[in-house]
């Protein structure tokens, strides 16, 4: 299907071709929403309710405040495909006063090249946008006890517009979301408490060498693992947690630096 669009005679006989196959990619929406345990690749929320999309990370049409066509040619290239719920993925307003939605957003850090031929490699291009499918870009979110997305620190030290492709992809992305960040702090706080748990199960068991002390501290320490898992609700969140809290809880230092 590249080869044909390629050969089309213009912009409109392009996107009439991409129209016209708009099921090759949403065929695919299944596999894709299984990838990332049925959760939306860039917030992490799991609504089996919504009707989330395939989102084309780089646009397939119009690229917002530029003049040419956008990335035609990645239309039908599954590695430009990102699962997406609706607030991720399109224009909303939120509770709140808050406004975001990627739609054909997709600006490039000041002085970087866009690709704007199917001839230039995109790895010209500085995205402000995060990646879901860079490892680098997702490590550069953090989160805290307030379910707001931050800036991990070790990723600012090593790239000097991490703070600003931060703040441009909670906007676009729509992370402040409030009901998002009331989700966050839940779980964030859910594993705070599973810790203390822990650690108290654990000194209890010290004590008095009682055998349900010794199992609570367990069953803390197991529920804690699960937490992280990636299929888990907002694992993400779940891991800054931890690793936020092991310099107070000897519980998750020892989850933290299990795996
Ligand atoms: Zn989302």
């Amino acid at each position: 299907m590249t080869d044909e669009l390629q050969a089309a005679d213009g912009a409109v006989a392009r996107k009439k071709i991409i129209e016209d196959n708009e099921e090759l990619w949403r065929s695919i929406k299944g596999v894709l929403a299984a990838v990332g345990h049925q959760k939306c690749w860039y917030c992490e929320t799991a609504d089996i309710r919504s009707d989330n999309a395939v989102d084309h990370f780089r646009p397939k049409g119009r690229v917002s405040g530029e003049s040419k066509e956008g990335y035609w040619w990645l239309a039908f290239d599954v590695r430009n495909y990102r699962f997406a719920c609706t607030f991720c993925n399109s224009r909303r307003h939120g509770e709140g006063g808050t406004t975001g939605g990627k739609a054909d957003y997709f600006p490039l850090a000041e002085g970087s090249r866009r690709a704007d031929s199917y001839l230039i490699s995109i790895s010209v291009e500085i995205p402000m946008l995060l990646d879901p499918c860079d490892q680098f870009d997702i490590t550069t979110i953090w989160f805290d006890e307030t379910g707001q997305v931050k800036v991990n620190p070790d990723a600012e030290a090593l790239e000097e517009n991490v703070p600003d492709r931060v703040a441009v992809s909670r906007t676009l992305y729509h992370l402040d979301h409030v009901r998002l960040i009331e989700a966050r702090k839940r779980i964030y706080l859910e594993v705070l408490e599973m810790c203390d748990q822990a650690d108290e199960a654990l000194v209890s068991y010290k004590a008095t060498r009682d055998v349900t002390a010794r199992s609570v501290f367990h069953e803390s320490i197991n529920a804690l693992r699960r937490m992280r898992k990636e299929n888990a609700p907002y694992s993400a969140v779940a891991k800054c947690a931890v690793r936020g809290y092991r310099g107070s809880s000897p519980s998750a230092k020892l989850i933290a630096e299990a795996s």
